[in-house]
């Protein structure tokens, strides 16, 4: 193969402390920047970076026990590792059908990720300007 090496599957995850430890079984199928004030609070940063994949794809492969939960607003849920506090996935009921896991925790993060975005773009943080030529949307696009 003489193109540039993109990451094998299964691609592997970890949370800070890596006690949480999760795979992805199949492509990431979108990705986005949400700037949404939830997100921000989430990541306690300018903005969230998710990835996503089809629920089926995606696996806690240890520290099940230490993941817990938190409905950010209803239907919506955010898991994150209740030792090192690192966000790991946000769900939707409205989309049961997709998981979207935190960018910052994957370990070996393909360089190009398909369909990225700005979202929520309308309410991004106001110290933080947005310069790179990913495509924008006022909303969740
Ligand atoms: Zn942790
Ligand atoms: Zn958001």
């Amino acid at each position: 193969m003489s193109q540039e090496a993109t990451p094998r599957l299964p691609h592997r995850g970890r949370c800070l402390c890596g006690a949480v430890q999760y795979e992805l079984n199949g492509e990431i199928r979108f990705a986005s920047h949400c700037h949404c004030g939830m997100c921000r609070k989430a990541h306690g940063a300018a903005f969230g970076s998710y990835g996503g994949v089809s629920a089926g794809k995606f696996r806690i492969t240890q520290g099940q026990e230490v993941l817990h939960e938190f409905e950010s607003s209803p239907g919506v849920t955010r898991s994150f590792c209740s030792r090192c506090g690192s966000p790991i996935t946000w769900t939707s009921d409205e989309h049961p059908e997709h998981v979207a896991f935190t960018l910052g925790t994957l370990e070996a993060p393909p360089a190009e990720l398909p369909g990225m975005r700005h979202i929520h773009v309308a309410s991004k943080a106001p110290w933080y300007d947005i310069c790179d030529s990913v495509p924008r949307f006022e909303g969740n696009g």
